[in-house]
């Protein structure tokens, strides 16, 4: 069988290991080099160009149905669950708490559960809102139905690596949000980003408000792809009698977008997360649709 294989960043130093037991096991196989931030960024195009049979996309879970063979190895990673008893000191004031973590850990939900319903909490576990597989994961795009879960728990849990999934679910909350990593071996409270992201939307929105030419960026990513919506947005900002013009690319560089010195200001229909991980990497502000309808709507009422 002809195979292409797909890592994510975190996971491409064991490619070598991987294409050479398949090919033991009497594969023809390639390994996509591009970069991979995540299931909706599947290596189909180049599958079909090598006229693969099969697509192997490490990392994630499925992301959406797609029209050509993929096997998802979800990759889980038992991470320690040591600071966990250190955790029930900061918790001790809330009694309902919603667990969140990414596809790495979703195989421990069961263990940390039980550990907190043993220590007398009721625990909530978020449901996957279309991208996200697993109940109790949450995506940088899907942080499942965190926010009616507001209503009903007393502060939110995230177990795993890193901010950028639980800065999402963050957003959407308004309850304590701890952290617990157990790569760096530390757990913190992150309410005081809510302000900070906060700042930093009123900050962009501010600067794209004078911006009379827009690139509308469009991702080729199988699950990115959305030009019916930059075309929606290019005739609403045409409407107001500025311009606008749609740029393609599979993974954008933000370099080659410096170089479009025409922009005033960009608009995502990418990766979502694009708008708050990768502003300072652009030297003209990138808006998200909605702070883009935000700017429209208040030139209606001048
Ligand atoms: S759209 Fe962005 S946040 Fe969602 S899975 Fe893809 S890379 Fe991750």
């Amino acid at each position: 069988m002809r195979i292409l294989l797909q890592f994510p960043e975190g996971l491409k130093q064991y490619a070598m290991q991987y294409a050479e037991k398949l090919e033991k096991e009497g594969n023809e196989v390639y390994v996509s080099a591009e970069p991979s931030f995540g299931a909706c960024d599947l290596a189909i195009d180049e599958a079909k160009k090598i006229g693969a049979d099969k697509l192997v996309h490490f990392g994630h879970a499925e992301f959406k149905r797609v029209d050509f063979n993929v096997e998802y190895v979800e990759y889980p990673i038992t991470a320690s669950l040591d600071l966990l008893p250190k955790s029930l000191e900061l918790l001790k004031p809330y009694q309902k708490l919603c667990i969140l973590t990414t596809i790495q850990h979703v195989h421990q939900l069961r263990d940390i559960k039980a550990f907190y319903e043993q220590n007398g909490k009721q625990i909530f576990l978020n449901k996957p809102n279309g991208f996200a597989k697993h109940e109790g994961q949450i995506l940088g795009c899907d942080v499942g139905n965190v926010a009616s879960l507001d209503k009903q728990v007393d502060a939110f849990v995230y177990f795993g690596g890193g901010l950028f999934h639980p800065v999402g679910a963050l957003m959407q909350t308004t309850k304590p949000f701890f952290v617990i990593d157990p790569f760096q071996g530390r757990i913190e409270q992150i309410d005081y980003l809510r302000k900070e992201e906060e700042s930093k939307k009123k900050a962009r929105i501010a600067r794209a408000a004078t911006a009379r030419r827009f690139g509308i960026l469009v991702s080729t990513k199988i699950g990115q792809y959305n030009l019916a919506l930059a075309n929606i947005l290019k005739k609403k900002i045409e409407s107001k009698g500025m311009q606008a013009v749609v740029l393609l690319a599979n993974t954008f560089d933000f370099d080659s977008l410096n170089n479009m010195l025409e922009i005033d200001a960009f608009v995502n229909t990418a990766c979502p997360r694009l708008v708050t991980e990768d502003q300072e990497r652009l030297r003209k502000p990138l808006i998200s649709p909605d702070e883009l309808m935000l700017i429209l709507e208040s030139k209606r009422k001048k």
